[in-house]
């Protein structure tokens, strides 16, 4: 039965839901969380760098999560206008690998970690709306559509997490969504191939068979105005195209389809990872102009945070960390609003500087010009000063590899950071002057 009240009522159980949840539930709270799909789901998103394991440790579910027994990844390469560059996680002092994951079956474990640590989760209920007129007890809307059933309900709470990724649910009731503006507007598609040869630790490509004994990593490609992803999973290999909206303007989907194919048959490097790999026919999806923001995301008695509150680009693999972070400074801000009611306010507008900062970041990172992006570089560079120089090293690194350094090397500089690792950065850095020979 669903109550009629709660705590905190916390919209979507991606990892951003989940783990507010699961903190949330972890300090006593009473928290109910609504996700309209059932689990497991498809999702995007499958590289996931070693930063992640610091946020699934504070809720306890790092144990699960390697019980999986997820691809572990060492690092990346990417062929970026005909440069090779490859980085490896363990020059950067990690002990634990990236992963490259099943989204479904890792979002579940979230899900049922959360469930186990007594958040009331129920899937199959999707979010309507949210009325904030009393300001202490906001209501939420929802339609309930469990076993065949379709009716409509109410709960009342004191908080609301919106965590319902790019479907924005309070951005849009707010009108705060905005698309971020710039010649960087883009398209992702992404389908499924079986036996595909994978790009090892070694630059070298290896037959599907080889991935219990050779440790791969995720290889990125430029293409014309975009670039692709090639991840190697357990069973199959998931491969994107990040391109121009306009490229492809006007393609129906069997265009896109035959678009897609043809670029996996002529890109260099990829058509010899894919030579005798066989797409898996219906696999293919899309995400349109998936750059955007919310310029409201945390009042007294709502919080929005993962995709719900900004998405910029998935060059950086930052998606799921980035949600792990704003659950985090979300429910560390409620539960402090809990103890103490009269701080409600001062709290939240902490808790959005705090994530205006890291969303900032983010989008400062991936898209050329910030000026225009609602990109607040003060925060930023406020954030950046926080940052342990190792990780901050490894995302100039990244970006290095991927032309997109400009904006990071000047906030890093103006912040006074970038001196304390600029020195050793040439060391950790290896651009492959060989290539790559496949
Ligand atoms: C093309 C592409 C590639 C990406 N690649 C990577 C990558 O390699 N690595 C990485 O870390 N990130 C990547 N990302 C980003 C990553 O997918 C997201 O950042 C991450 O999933 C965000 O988690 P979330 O919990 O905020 O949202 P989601 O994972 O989207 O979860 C939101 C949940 O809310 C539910 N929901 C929506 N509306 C409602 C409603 N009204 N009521 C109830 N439930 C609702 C949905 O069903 C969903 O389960 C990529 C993104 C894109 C677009």
């Amino acid at each position: 039965m669903i109550p009629k009240s709660c705590d905190v009522l916390v919209i979507g159980g991606g990892p951003a839901g989940s783990s507010a949840a699961t903190h949330l539930a972890q300090a006593g709270i009473d928290v109910v969380l609504f996700e309209r799909a059932i689990f497991p789901r498809n999702q995007v998103g499958e590289s996931l760098i070693p930063h992640f394991w610091k946020f699934t440790d504070m809720i306890g579910v790092s144990e699960k999560i390697r019980q999986q027994g997820f691809v572990a990844k060492a690092g990346g390469i990417t062929v970026w206008n005909d440069k090779v560059h490859q980085m490896n996680f363990a020059d950067f002092g990690y002990t634990e690998s990236g992963l490259h994951v099943e989204r479904d079956i890792f979002d579940d474990i979230l899900l049922k970690h959360a469930e186990s640590c007594d958040a009331k989760v129920f899937n199959q209920v999707s979010v309507k709306a949210a009325d904030f007129t009393d300001p202490l007890y906001p209501q939420v809307y929802y339609s309930d559509k469990r076993e065949q059933s379709n009716s409509n309900g109410t709960i009342k709470c004191q908080y609301v997490i919106d965590a319902s990724g790019h479907s924005t649910c309070l951005a849009n009731q707010f009108k705060s969504r905005q698309t971020v503006s710039t010649e960087m507007n883009f398209l992702s598609m992404w389908g499924y191939f079986k036996n595909s040869h994978f790009v090892g630790v070694d630059c070298q490509s290896h037959p599907f068979e080889a991935l219990a004994d050779v440790k791969p990593v995720t290889f990125v490609m430029s293409l014309e105005g975009g670039w692709v992803w090639h991840i190697v999973l357990r069973e199959k290999t998931s491969v994107g195209l990040i391109v121009p909206t306009k490229r492809t303007q006007g393609m129906g989907r069997q265009q896109r389809e035959s678009f897609f194919k043809q670029t996996c048959e002529t890109l260099p490097h990829l058509n010899a990872l894919l030579a005798s790999a066989q797409f898996i026919e219906g696999s293919l999806q899309f995400r349109p102009n998936y750059s955007y923001y919310s310029t409201n995301i945390c009042g007294e008695n709502y919080y929005s945070i993962g995709d719900a509150a900004a998405f910029a680009d998935p060059i950086f693999s930052h998606g799921v960390q980035n949600a792990f972070f704003n659950a985090g400074v979300a429910t560390l801000a409620i539960k402090e609003s809990l103890k103490n009611s009269k701080n409600r306010v001062r709290y939240s507008q902490l808790c959005e500087s705090r994530m205006q900062q890291f969303y900032g970041f983010s989008r400062a990172l991936s898209l050329g010009d910030f000026g225009s992006n609602g990109v607040n570089p003060a925060l930023v560079k406020n954030l950046m000063k926080s940052l342990p120089p190792l990780e901050l090293e490894l995302i100039l690194l990244a970006s290095d590899m991927t032309n997109r350094s400009e904006n990071f090397r000047q906030l890093a500089r103006e912040a006074g950071v970038l001196s304390e690792f600029e020195d050793n950065f040439s060391g950790r850095s290896s651009e492959k002057a060989e290539g790559l020979a496949f």
